[in-house]
């Protein structure tokens, strides 16, 4: 029998999205794609199932690795493909046979030029399986495990039998763009990542306030970013010279209401970043209650920072833990944790305030001399960084 292993892909949510589906498929195999660059292989679609073909063995893992984290697709399996034949079948089912416990195969057949119908054929594999080994028994409800046999109407079969889960999600690029506050901690990636993960392209922003801040906070920045573009696809990072304006504040605002304005004018900036660069909303990684200025109060007094854009916060209802899970499994997490202070950790207040007033904090703002032109200047300087995607 001649037979290849293949990568057959299940794509998700996608068949939900009706006219627009197109839109998505080819979205979703651009993604696919992308994330394959360098690696030789034939690339097959047929109606609702892709298929990876012709790759070199070797390559098997990293293909899996890779595509695992494309977004939008559901699960994968490695299969063997055969030329369609009860004889080929029945030699590639038995690559799969369990050594013990109980089995089930079950076949979808769309060749319907075979005088078995899918049931028939799954009885002749099943009790050519059981002819092999003694040891196995067929349940066909709550079997431990199963092969699927894929009958294509082109002369080939699909063998398979474990399910790797995929990112799911929608493809990125299918649910506009966000500008994501990146900080260095653990849970601004993290909100990238849930983000693009509903189909949002990522764009990133960070605040740096050198001298007060090293150049190794900014790297690990952009080292974060690079970690995210796995999943996301290539990033552009603008990196905002923050020091005056943190000084500003410093030096005119009261300091307990120090954070509460620093987040309003990083709301800002990055709202007019996200305008130039034709994003339709906000990412920020809060979670309620997490800290003081993460607040259903501090929240409203930065909302109100924001002129028309939506600020995105996937993390508001998410645990730490689960937080630090994820950032785990995205691996961001030993990056996250390296002790570099990003800008809001310099001129911390004792005792930041838990419940702002949006008045007190519109009128401490307004105490800042040349605010507006010092914004301007933050923007005019913004540096632009285009991560691109590592694989
Ligand atoms: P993170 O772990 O993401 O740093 P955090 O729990 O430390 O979050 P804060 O430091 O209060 O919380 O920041 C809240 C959010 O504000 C961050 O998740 C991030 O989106 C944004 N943010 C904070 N500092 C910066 C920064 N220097 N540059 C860009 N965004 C920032
Ligand atoms: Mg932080």
């Amino acid at each position: 029998m001649e037979s290849k292993k293949v990568i057959l892909l299940r794509y998700g949510e996608l068949f939900l999205k009706g006219k627009n589906r197109n839109l998505f498929e080819n979205r979703l195999i651009d993604n696919i794609k992308k994330s394959l660059i360098g690696v030789d292989y034939k690339f097959i679609r047929t109606q609702n199932r892709y298929y990876i073909e012709d790759y070199d063995e070797d390559m098997q893992q990293i293909i899996i690795d890779r595509v695992t984290k494309v977004f939008g697709l559901h699960s994968l399996s490695v299969a063997l493909k055969v030329q369609t034949s009860y004889d080929n079948l029945k030699e590639a089912v038995l690559q799969f046979i369990p050594q013990s416990g109980t089995f089930r195969v079950t076949t979808k057949r769309a060749d319907k030029s075979l005088d078995k119908n899918s049931m028939q054929i799954s009885a002749m594999l099943g009790g050519y399986l059981l002819s092999k080994n003694s040891q196995i028994a067929v349940d066909l409800y709550y079997p431990q495990s199963e092969i699927c046999v894929d009958i294509r109407e082109n002369g080939y079969s699909y063998i398979f039998s474990d399910k790797i889960d995929c990112a799911q999600g929608m493809p990125v690029g299918t649910a506009g763009r966000g500008m994501l506050l990146l900080s260095g901690g653990f849970d601004s990636p993290v909100a990238g990542y849930r983000m693009a993960r509903r189909g949002m392209q990522i764009f990133g922003v960070h605040y740096h306030s050198y001298p007060h801040t090293s150049e190794m906070a900014q790297q690990k920045v952009v080292d974060l970013a690079g970690k995210l573009t796995k999943y996301c696809g290539d990033i552009k990072l603008f990196v905002v010279k923050f020091t005056e304006i943190q000084q500003a504040i410093h030096e005119y605002c009261r300091e307990d209401y120090m954070i509460t304005i620093m987040r309003r004018i990083m709301v800002e900036i990055a709202e007019k970043l996200a305008i130039d660069n034709k994003c339709g909303a906000l990412i920020t990684g809060e979670s309620l209650a997490q800290v003081a200025s993460q607040t259903t109060k501090s929240i409203t007094v930065t909302n109100d920072a924001v002129k028309t854009l939506p600020i995105f916060r996937p993390l508001i209802g998410m645990d730490k833990y689960e937080i630090m899970d994820t950032a785990e499994k995205i691996d961001t997490y030993a990056i996250s944790q390296l002790p570099y202070e990003d800008c809001c950790t310099v001129f911390l207040p004792k005792n930041p305030v838990i419940k702002p007033d949006l008045q007190i904090a519109i009128k401490e703002q307004s105490k800042i001399k040349d605010l507006d032109k010092m914004i301007e200047e933050a923007i005019k300087t913004v540096e632009e960084m285009e991560i691109k995607a590592e694989y």
